[in-house]
């Protein structure tokens, strides 16, 4: 995103959209580009008085962190907009988590910190070690040159953007090695992640996974955003 230097009076409405403070206001308002990661905000929302604000082009490899961090734009790749698929990011109908399986989400970066691709690459190598499959269809595996062992593509390691989600699924009894791996590699990251886990409850209405986050001393939060089997399932099990 850039701002119109001969336009802008500086009239300080843009910066607080920012969700990365790369907006800093003087004789006019500027955008740092290095930390900018074109989520459309200050466009959409600060309702510019002069009209200054306005979209670049967008070339590959800086378009990805339109892909990742702008709600509207639809991944050419996947399809999808935003930065995960539904089964992770609201309700799991489609039946991809099975009994005895646990969804994952690893969201990597936050709204002022962002993360970078180098870093999206340390955690997604970290968790590749354990033999996780990445969901084909999840706009961050499209970025990979190499899924089976987490390498993204060169030209992207020094792209950002506010969070990117890796998203697999793996056993429950799983589960012990991944948490460990994200463990050792939470000091060689230069950013925050957070992960999510989704499993089917049991007939008797265990959530079998507690057992497995409990035995790994890790804090959880229950009532995530994640509502596996709320809505409607398309599948059932056999
Ligand atoms: S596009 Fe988003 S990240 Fe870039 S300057 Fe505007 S609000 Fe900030
Ligand atoms: S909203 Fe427009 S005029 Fe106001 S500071 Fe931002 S770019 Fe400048």
């Amino acid at each position: 995103m850039q701002i119109d230097q001969d336009l802008c009076i500086a009239c300080g409405q843009c910066p607080p959209y920012c969700p990365v403070e790369a907006i800093t206001l003087d004789d006019t308002a500027e955008i740092d580009l290095e930390e900018c990661a074109e989520c459309g905000c200050c466009l959409r929302c600060a309702d510019c008085p002069v009209d200054a604000i306005f979209q670049q082009d967008l070339s590959y490899p800086r378009s990805v962190r339109s892909i990742l961090s702008d709600p509207l734009t639809i991944a050419a790749e996947s399809g999808i907009s935003g930065r995960g698929t539904e089964e992770m990011k609201t309700n799991e109908v489609t039946g991809r988590f099975k009994s005895g399986q646990v969804g994952i989400g690893i969201e990597v970066g936050r709204p002022v910190t962002g993360a970078r691709f180098r870093d999206v690459e340390k955690i997604a190598q970290a968790v590749a070690a354990s033999g996780v499959e990445f969901e084909t269809v999840n706009p961050t595996t499209s970025l990979m040159s190499d899924p089976s062992s987490g390498k993204f593509k060169e030209e992207l390691l020094d792209e950002r953007a506010i969070s990117a989600i890796l998203e697999f699924s793996v056993s429950l009894e799983s589960l012990p090695d991944v948490l460990e791996k994200l463990k050792n590699v939470e000091g060689k990251v230069d950013c925050v992640f957070t992960v999510c886990v989704a499993c089917k409850a049991d007939e008797d209405e265990n959530v079998p996974v507690y057992d497995y986050l409990n035995e790994a001393g890790v804090w959880y939060a229950p009532n995530g955003k994640t509502n596996v089997g709320l809505g409607r399932p398309l599948v059932k099990e056999a």
